[in-house]
Parts: C-alpha cells; structure tokens; sequence
C-alpha cells in the first residue's frame, strides 16, 4: 500500500482542516447548493495537483468527467496566472491545459463508462512525468438525478451510483490519486426526492466518499466548507475565497 499523499487546495485553513489537503486513494466529496462554489474548488485542484511536492502538488494529470458541460479553460487560464502572481514566477497556461484531460459525459451509463477510460489513460500515463493524480467527476450525481425519476427506479439508481463511485476509489487506489465529487444540495424541496437538506445519491454516497465536504455562500467571494462526520478527522469549518486569480484565504 502507498503513502497518502496530500493536494492543496492553496487556502491555509482549508488545508489544516483536512490534515494537511485534500488525500490520495480516497473519495472526497463536495456537496452544496448551486452557485456555492463546487465547481471552482475542482477547477483549482486540476491546477495545483500539477504542481511540484514542494508547492502542495501531486507533480500529475488530472482527468475531469464532466457532466454539466462546466469546465471552462479560460477559468484554468485565470488561476494559473493566479499562480505566477502567488509565486513570483513564471507558470504557462497552455502547459497547464496539456495536463487536464476532460470527458464529457452525455447520460449517467456514459458517465460510468468514461471511468473505464479514465483508468485506461491513468495506465498509459503511469511511467511519464506527469502520471494522472487525480480524478474529478462534475457532477456525479446531475444525470443520475434527471434520469431516475420517481420511486420505482430509486433503488436502481443507488445501486448504479454505488457500482460508479467503487470505480473511482479503485482509480484512485490504483494510481494513488485524489477523487473529487461534486454533488448539488437542492434549495427548495424537492418533489421526487424529498429532503432537500441532504445531497442526492443520499446514504450511498454517504457512506463511500470518504471526505464529505459541505459548501455554502457566505459574504461576497466567500465561502464556508465543512467538513463533515469525517472518520479520522475532527469536523470543522474554514473560509476561502473565490477569486478571479483562483481560490484564496
Ligand atoms: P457550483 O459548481 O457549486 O454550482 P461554481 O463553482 O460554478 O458553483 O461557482 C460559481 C461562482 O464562482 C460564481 O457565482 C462566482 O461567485 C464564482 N466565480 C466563477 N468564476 C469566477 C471568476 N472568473 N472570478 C471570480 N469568481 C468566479
Ligand atoms: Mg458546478
């Protein structure tokens, strides 16, 4: 078994909450309304995994299943010249775009299957210089929602989800590599699945992702993460901002 390895988020208290960053060979997920900031906090880890040990990086790839058509490289631009401004030093953007292999996916069985292919290209890039150290999936749960409507099929969907995320905790024991998840929090009740309070993919979900991290707005570019019912950390909460030049403190 490999050492856990330890990606930065590149926000201090962010980092302390979680032991140091976010770990290799485990799910983490981030759950929380829309608009909250999931989908920022992704775009910056398939930055700073690229960075050296040195600067809180995996010194890796990353492959981004992307489900919502939410990745935007012009984002991935504006943080890697966050970077140069953080560093004093000089960090390409292009170089940076090389090493994020984003897949659509279409539908939720589609979804499942680019994990196949996901691990196909970690294996193809196991022995180059920048293997795949990490492995985002955003939005896990989007299609699985639209698709499995009413309480016939509610069952099913559980039991595909779950199959989805060993998936991804094999990718990511397999190449020691971080996982993140990202999962919306309805605002208002929901018809179909009830509680709005809880993310969907409910207990399942729960149960797997080791890392469960709640998101929520707070004043202007801040935002609140929590950590929660963590099994080898105390629950807490730390502030970060989203900023043009990539998250901050
Ligand atoms: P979620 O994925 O949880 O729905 P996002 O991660 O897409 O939410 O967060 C969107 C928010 O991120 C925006 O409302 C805005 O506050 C912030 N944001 C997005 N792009 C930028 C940017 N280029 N500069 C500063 N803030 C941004
Ligand atoms: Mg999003």
């Amino acid at each position: 078994r490999k050492l856990v390895g330890k990606l930065t988020t590149g926000c201090t208290e962010f980092d302390e909450m979680m032991g140091g960053g976010i770990d290799t060979q485990a799910i983490t997920e981030l759950y929380g309304e829309f608009g909250s900031g999931k989908t920022q906090v992704a775009h910056q880890l398939a930055v700073n995994v690229q960075l050296p040990k040195e600067q809180g990086g995996l010194s890796g790839s990353v492959v981004i299943i992307d489900t919502e058509n939410t990745f935007r490289p012009e984002r991935i631009k504006q943080m890697v010249e966050g970077l140069s401004e953080k560093y004093g030093q000089e960090y390409d953007p292009e170089e940076f775009l090389k090493h994020i292999h984003v897949a659509r996916a279409y539908n939720s069985n589609h979804q499942i299957l680019l994990v196949d292919s996901a691990m196909e290209l970690a294996n193809e890039l196991k022995d180059s210089d920048m293997p795949v150290r990490l492995f985002i999936v955003d939005s896990l749960t989007a299609h699985f929602r639209a698709e499995y409507i009413g309480r016939g099929t509610l069952a099913d969907r559980q039991q595909k989800l779950n199959k989805h995320l060993h998936g991804l905790q094999k990718c990511g024991d397999l190449y020691n590599a971080s996982v993140i998840v990202t999962n919306q929090v309805m605002s208002k009740p929901d018809a179909f699945f009830g509680d709005p309070t809880k993310p969907i993919g409910g207990h399942i979900v729960g149960h797997t992702a080791t890392f469960r991290l709640y998101l929520r707005k707070s004043k202007g570019d801040k935002r609140i993460v929590k950590l929660v019912d963590s099994p080898n950390l105390p629950d807490g909460e730390a502030i970060i901002s989203v900023t043009t030049p990539g998250l901050r403190d």
